[in-house]
């Protein structure tokens, strides 16, 4: 029986990918390591910055010593499109607020660093609903590895085989199925719906029930 429901935030609960996309470029353009989309796509997306910044070095040879300002720069600039562009999106709180009212741990865990999911989730008119948010910050391995839901699932002091987690790239469903958990893998943001989440519960306690 699933008693939580994990969230990754960007590209499920937020519509962000492009917006660290902008941000990390935004940094990067001053010393002229801009990275193109399709790149950024097939080889960045949902990794932490601070990964980010070590394949650039790896790749493009960008200076290590220049990390430090170039996150801090695309941390500032994650929180200024943040601000323009996050808003509250009623099929997610209609989601959050069910599940919450159905008895269900809810928690977000994100790569992103602890301000910015505190702030999304403010803005997004989520976190008061959320019991947990686990960042990058939180733990020793980002995803693709799957401590940040082993630590919420810990927490939770429940089951892995009794959480589902939402996610919706590579880096996050590899991180999510090494936990152990059920896994609901969406596309978009708009695909996260309560008869959605409610279908993966469901199927997830028939599966139990069968083995
Ligand atoms: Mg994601």
């Amino acid at each position: 029986m699933i008693k939580a429901v994990l969230f990754d935030m960007d590209g499920v609960l937020i519509d962000a990918k492009d917006w660290h996309y902008e941000a990390l470029n935004k940094a990067l353009d001053i010393f002229g390591m801009a990275i193109d989309r399709d790149t950024h796509l097939a080889s960045y997306d949902g990794l932490p910055t601070r990964t980010k910044l070590n394949i650039l070095t790896k790749s493009r040879g960008c200076p290590v010593k220049l990390h430090g300002f170039l996150n801090q720069l695309k941390q500032m600039y994650t929180m200024e499109l943040a601000y323009a562009r996050c808003r509250p999106v009623f099929q997610h709180r209609k989601a959050v607020n069910r599940l919450k009212d159905e008895g269900y741990k809810l928690a977000v865990c994100s790569n992103s660093i602890r301000q910015t999911i505190v702030l999304m989730m403010e803005l997004a008119q989520l976190k008061e609903n959320m019991d947990l948010l686990v960042s990058n910050e939180d733990v020793s391995r980002p995803k693709p590895d799957p401590e940040m839901y082993q630590k919420a699932i810990r927490y939770f002091n429940i089951d892995p085989t009794e959480a589902l987690i939402l996610e919706d790239n590579d880096n996050g469903v590899q991180a999510a199925r090494a936990s152990g958990a059920h896994v609901l893998v969406v596309g978009t943001p708009d695909d996260v719906t309560y008869e959605r989440i409610r279908t993966a519960i469901d199927a997830a306690s028939i599966s139990a029930d069968q083995r």
